[in-house]
Formats: structure tokens, sequence, C-alpha cells
């Protein structure tokens, strides 16, 4: 079994390595992939929300993105090879589209961030194409203007930070229509690429504490951060039934 399953989500059981290889792959095909990082907050939520957890089961790929659904997926006897920080996972392909001329398209965030991210990008990786960049705060006439651009431009990638489930949703929707060969879910990753927000110190990282620190830096938050123990509650339910 390539995949663990954690209430109903998909996890693809790869380290972080090999989900660079498949998108190395996928990005010689002519086909559109979904890739989504679900945590634990994420999949507590698709647990109410029907067409999230269709997105995430249909994605191509899914990778845990915390410790959370490290642990669930090894508590529920479908260990995970390792947690893949969905930041990392966007780093690692910016580095293979610099490399091979791939052209990277980055939408949502607040005006300026993915521009800012973007620009960044290009100087840690030189060469990396820049198909263009959006804001993610727009009408629904402004979403069909955004959807005929990426069809004019067909950018190799697309960055996708409306944070969750909005990104899921969104890319689930027009996933027929957009001319794009990796479409990929990051979250509060531009923020953190534009410098606006700082990931957590290594230290956290390594205890497992990243999810802490973000609800401690960004209190915000905190008003969804009751997801975190209802995921836990409903994973120790599962293992019992
Ligand atoms: N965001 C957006 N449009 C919206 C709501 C959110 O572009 O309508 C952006 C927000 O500015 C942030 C990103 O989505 O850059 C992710 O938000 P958050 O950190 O809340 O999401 P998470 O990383 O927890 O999924």
């Amino acid at each position: 079994m390539n995949k663990a399953w954690v209430l109903g989500v998909p996890l693809d059981r790869v380290t972080l390595g090999q989900a660079r290889d498949k998108l190395a792959r996928w990005l010689q095909e002519d086909k559109t992939r979904l890739v989504f990082t679900p945590n634990a907050e994420i999949i507590a939520l698709a647990q109410d929300n029907p067409q999230l957890k269709q997105a995430l089961v249909a994605a191509d790929l899914t990778v845990p993105d915390g410790v959370g659904v490290v642990w669930a997926a090894r508590y529920l006897g479908s260990p995970v090879p390792e947690r893949v920080p969905g930041i990392e996972l966007l780093e690692s392909l910016m580095e293979l589209a610099a490399d091979q001329g791939y052209s990277v398209f980055f939408l949502g965030s607040q005006p300026g961030v993915a521009e800012e991210a973007a620009q960044r990008l290009k100087l840690k990786y030189t060469g990396l194409r820049l198909a263009g960049t959006h804001h993610g705060y727009f009408s629904s006439q402004e979403e069909q203007a955004i959807v005929k651009m990426l069809q004019d431009l067909r950018p190799d990638i697309l960055v996708v930070a409306l944070g969750a489930p909005k990104q899921e949703l969104w890319l689930w929707r027009y996933r027929f229509v957009l001319p794009v060969k990796i479409a990929l879910g990051v979250g509060g990753s531009l923020d953190v690429l534009a410098g606006r927000v700082k990931r957590a110190p290594l230290i956290w990282q390594r205890l497992g504490l990243e999810w802490l620190y973000r609800i401690l830096t960004e209190p915000r938050r905190l008003k969804r951060a009751w997801q975190l123990p209802r995921f836990v509650g409903m994973v120790l339910r599962q293992k019992r039934t």
C-alpha cells in the first residue's frame, strides 16, 4: 500500500525527495496534477466538508504537513516515512523548476506578498521563470479574469496560497480548465517566503512544536486551533472502532 489513510484522507507514503522525483516526472507529462499538503486542521475540516474530502481523496499527491498527521498515521497502523512540510516541497519544486526551465505562477496572499516571494525565490533559485503573480483577495468577476489569464499564460506550475480549505476547493473547481502541469496548494508559505511571517526556529520544528509556535506568534490562529484536539479525539475514536 503506497497510501496511509487518516480519517478518510489519503497520504502518500513518500519522503520529501521521493515527492520531488514524482513532481519532476509529472512536469514532463501533459496532464494537470493536483498536489495538497494536509495537516491535522485540514483533515479535521474535511470531516464536515464533503467537497474538501473529495478533493483530497482525488488529488494526485497529498503529503503529511504536520506532526499531528504523522502521529495519526503511525497510531492507526499505516505510518508515513516522514513529515513533508508544504513549504519545503514548494522550495524543492522551485529548485527543480529553475534547473529545468519550467515557469511558475503564484496566486494568493495579500497584495504584494506573491511578488515579494517570487522575487526572493528568483534570487535563491537563479533562472526561475516567473509567469506572473496575483493576490488572493478577488471578487467572483476577477476570478474569471484570473482563470482566463492562467489559460493564456499556461504556466507549468501554479502555486496557490488562499488558505485552507479555500485553495483546495478552488483548485478542485477549476482542475479541468487550468492548463498547468502541477497545481500546488501551499497555505501561508508565500507569507513566509516573502519574509512577512517567520517560520518556527529549528529547535521548535525538531521538537514537533511548529504548530504551537504558529499559534503563539499568530494569535488569530487560536480560533481555529480547536480543530487540533478535535482531530486527536477523532483519531483515538477511529482506532477504537
Ligand atoms: N488568503 C488569501 N485569500 C483569502 C484568504 C486567505 O489569499 O481569501 C491567504 C492569506 O493571505 C495567507 C494564505 O492565504 O497568505 C494562507 O492563510 P493561512 O495562514 O490562514 O492558511 P494556512 O497556512 O493555515 O492554511
